[in-house]
């Protein structure tokens, strides 16, 4: 079964560009920031829109849906002979155009496939916050 790393393995550094993303994620919700001139969505987050340099910013939730867009297997991790995780880079359909690098959990490696479609949620890391990862969504 696919897992994160355990919380005290993840540190993150945030600066004023990316932290908004981490405090929502710390209440348990995903947001991207979309570009207040534009409308493009650039994440990862950046100071100036990359379409049109803009600096202003409206930072979006998002319902939490995702779609796989690429992915990895990885067995162990140094220290951590037997954890399995599986990277991801994910499309996130609220937020047309950005995708997230995260990892997929709960979920059996063998059955991730591309197109897949999962759900947001979110895992502890070091220092109290955070990481959102995604699972399976629920089937209806
Ligand atoms: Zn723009």
């Amino acid at each position: 079964m696919a897992t994160a790393l355990p919380s005290e393995q993840v540190r993150i550094t945030t600066d004023p560009t990316t932290e908004p993303f981490w405090q929502a994620a710390k209440e348990r919700r995903l947001v991207a920031p979309r570009c207040g001139a534009c409308g493009h969505f650039r994440l990862p987050p950046t100071p100036y829109c990359p379409e049109c340099q803009s600096a202003e910013v409206d930072w979006v939730e998002l319902a939490g849906r995702a779609v796989v867009y690429s992915f990895a297997v990885v067995h162990g991790f140094p220290g951590l002979p037997d954890v399995t995780l599986v990277p991801a880079v994910v499309d996130l359909p609220d937020a047309p155009g950005a995708r997230l690098v995260s990892n997929i959990v709960g979920v059996d490696p063998e059955a991730v496939e591309i197109g897949m479609e999962l759900t947001v949620d979110f895992h502890p890391i070091a220092d109290g916050w955070l990481l959102p990862v995604f699972r399976p969504a629920a089937d209806e």
